[in-house]
């Protein structure tokens, strides 16, 4: 037994109690034990320990021991609750009684086997914390070592996610390559193709001499062939475009049903008179107006008839189209035709996947129409899936929404274009790319400068018939165009020849770029403060406003000058009322600020004196102060001055649009070529 016993059982150990009572019977003191264990306070009467019942025996002890000793008095006292036979011997003592109590030998057997007991219990629950313990360690241990495979599938994790970015890397370089080389490879493609079909053409015509029946056999085998490699190049270039992200979106506004009566005649000569098959188109359900791309949403539906039409032997193929949940349009193209078996609904829609079947050998295809169909349908905002049973037909649904996304975002940049926002330098900015645009739109957005988005050259030329520029940046790799004709055009124009153009491009052609005039080339991409720092330079030999500040404090002027940095704005600075009013007079500025509080002169007499000439009458001046103005100044200030500007709450944004408003208000700004004056 190693577990010590617990203090409050050590007084069973022993079995005697030695107590002193007085002449009535209470106690005036115990030894150690008689307080422990009978829990006796001195002044309590001896009885009040007797067990119930049991108190005239004691009274008699106390009475006995008080006149003579007395031996083996038995009396039953209360220990912990329980009632312990004691055996008193006694003897007068100071005119009460000197007791000491034995416990009886049954009662002490009780209470060792207690004792014992509760050591037992005391071990087993020993017993059971160091079993806990063992097992706790062991979990422990299992813990560390769990913590140690995980640390260590952690870094394999790491390692493998490291090896993953660089596969991905590898892979992103690699479609964009594949993109580029086939985007080349099938333009070059196409122009030989071209001359092909179009000698076989020449010579399949009867009018350029008679061929042999041989020899035409021939020449339409070469024209068939051509036809078909050309529709591949075709297909192949516009899957490359999808894939790069180059593919443009033209929307129109077209009603569903006009769209189906257009691929109706486009689809018709597909299928012969006496075709078995017959090709319907469901009539619309009500008015159904689009706006995306028409001709994309064309491409897919051609395509899926197309495909219909020669997987159909007998029975019909049915075009529709309606209004689906979510403002989206449902067409479908059903057919009857020898379907697809369902773990191949998803293949089909792979490169160059065509399904076996002895229909197959006799149609034409490139594997490449699916493919191009759900990148399409992709790019329009929806999706393309099937649903098919072989034997019984499939199902193709194209599912996009009714007016595309972008539709939007573009109506609103073309009209931005269209209203100039007065006190802001228009910038022209040709690009074909909407992301681009809007990538420019955010850069300028704090600037001075207005951006005059257009995605054409056409667009551009009517821009510059409305509107002189302060500069115009151009990408001359445009979509279906360049622009180098556009660059050689503006450079060689009188009007437009001096404004400032920076070209920017993807590929390095810089040499051309100058030689043909523009002032500054970059390749993509643009970076934000090298834009504005440029334009700022560049705008400056343009039509610019020029500013005066006239403020004692070089810190204001200097922070003003700060907050507009990079903006078309020129700004001349005097330190003192008179040097502020020569200046302006000399210079003519488009506005002035004049600080409130000035060493020589107020504000007031600067303004008079300003007001009395007719050169610097009309200038609009902002007021620049940072004291509190009395309301009567207020009132007096507010007829005489544009605009009343706190320095405190002045940043570049609230600077620039009060800028803007003072020039509006004296119609400066809203015509720009003649925004300069003097
Ligand atoms: P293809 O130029 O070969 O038609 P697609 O990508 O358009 O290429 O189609 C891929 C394959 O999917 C087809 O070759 C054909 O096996 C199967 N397929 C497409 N449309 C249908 C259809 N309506 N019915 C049965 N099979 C079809």
């Amino acid at each position: 037994m190693t577990t010590p016993i617990p203090a409050p059982l050590w007084h069973f150990l022993s079995r005697e109690v030695a107590l002193v009572c007085d002449a009535s019977g209470s106690i005036t003191w115990g030894d150690e034990r008689a307080v422990r264990m009978l829990e006796c306070t001195p002044g309590q009467p001896l009885r009040k320990l007797a067990a119930q019942g049991t108190e005239d025996k004691v009274d008699r002890l106390i009475t006995l021991a008080r006149d003579e000793r007395v031996e083996g008095w038995e009396v039953i006292l209360c220990v912990g609750g329980m009632p312990r036979t004691f055996a008193f011997r006694g003897a007068p003592h100071e005119g009460g009684s000197a007791l000491v109590g034995s416990l009886v030998t049954e009662d002490y057997a009780a209470s060792l086997s207690q004792v014992s007991e509760t050591m037992s219990e005391l071990a087993a629950l020993h017993r059971e914390t160091e079993r806990q313990q063992r097992e706790l360690k062991r979990r422990a241990d299992e813990l560390a070592l769990l913590n140690r495979d995980l640390e260590e599938s952690n870094r394999g994790v790491r390692t493998l996610h490291a090896e993953l970015d660089e596969k991905t890397e590898s892979l992103v370089r690699a479609a964009e390559i594949k993109s580029r080389v086939v985007a080349n490879v099938s333009h070059e493609f196409r122009t030989p193709l071209h001359s092909i079909l179009g000698l076989a053409r020449l010579l399949l015509n009867p009018a350029n001499g008679s061929l042999t029946v041989e020899q035409q056999k021939q020449v339409q085998f070469i024209r068939t062939s051509g036809e078909a490699l050309f529709e591949l190049v075709n297909d192949l270039l516009d899957l490359s475009k999808m894939e790069s992200g180059k593919a443009t979106l033209r929307p129109l506004r077209f009603s569903a049903s006009d769209f189906l009566g257009a691929l109706r005649g486009m689809m018709r000569p597909l299928v012969p008179v006496d075709s078995p098959v017959e090709l319907r188109f469901e009539e619309p359900p009500g008015e159904l107006l689009l706006e995306t791309d028409e001709a994309k949403v064309s491409q897919v539906l051609r395509n899926l008839v197309s495909n219909a039409l020669k997987f159909t032997e007998t029975g019909h193929v049915t075009v529709s189209a309606e209004l689906a949940p979510d403002d989206r349009v449902c067409f479908q193209v059903r057919d009857t035709g020898i379907g697809i078996s369902p773990e191949l609904h998803e293949r089909i829609f792979e490169e160059f996947t065509q399904v076996e079947s002895p229909l197959q050998k006799k149609v034409k295809g490139t594997g490449l129409g699916l493919a191009l169909s759900r990148r399409l349908a992709e790019f329009l905002g929806g999706s393309l899936t099937v649903q098919s049973t072989p034997g019984r037909g499939s199902t193709f649904t194209l599912l996009i929404p009714r007016v595309h996304p972008e539709v939007e975002a573009m109506v609103s940049l073309a009209e931005r274009s269209q209203h100039l926002e007065p006190g802001r330098a228009p910038v022209l900015v040709l690009e074909d790319d909407r992301q681009t645009l809007f990538l420019y739109e955010k850069y300028l957005e704090r600037s001075g400068f207005q951006v005059l988005p257009v995605r054409t050259v056409d667009e551009a030329r009517r821009t510059l018939q409305r509107v002189r520029p302060a500069a115009i940046v151009m990408d001359v790799m445009l979509e279906g165009e360049t622009s180098w004709g556009f660059l050689s055009e503006l450079k060689g124009n009188e009007a437009t020849r001096d404004i400032p153009t920076l070209v920017v491009t993807l590929m390095d052609r810089e040499h051309k770029a100058r030689a043909l005039g523009a002032d500054e080339f970059w390749l993509k991409p643009v970076v934000e403060e090298q834009l504005l720092r440029k334009l700022a330079a560049m705008a400056r030999t343009g039509p610019v406003h020029k500013l005066l500040i006239i403020d004692d404090d070089d810190v204001h002027r200097y922070l003003l000058r700060q907050l507009l940095k990079d903006t078309p704005y020129v700004l001349s600075e005097a330190a003192t009322g008179p040097e502020g009013i020569r200046l302006a007079r000399e210079q003519r500025p488009d506005l002035i600020f004049l600080d409130f509080v000035l060493p020589d002169m107020t504000a007031f007499d600067v303004l008079d004196d300003l007001k009395a000439d007719p050169i610097t009458r009309d200038i609009p001046v902002i007021l620049h102060t940072s004291r509190q103005l009395q309301e009567e100044e207020r009132q007096r200030l507010a007829k005489e001055t544009a605009i009343i500007l706190a320095k405190h709450t002045l940043s570049r944004e609230v600077a620039i649009s009060r800028i803007r408003d003072a020039l509006h208000k004296t119609g400066l700004g809203t015509n720009q070529g003649e925004g300069r004056r003097g």
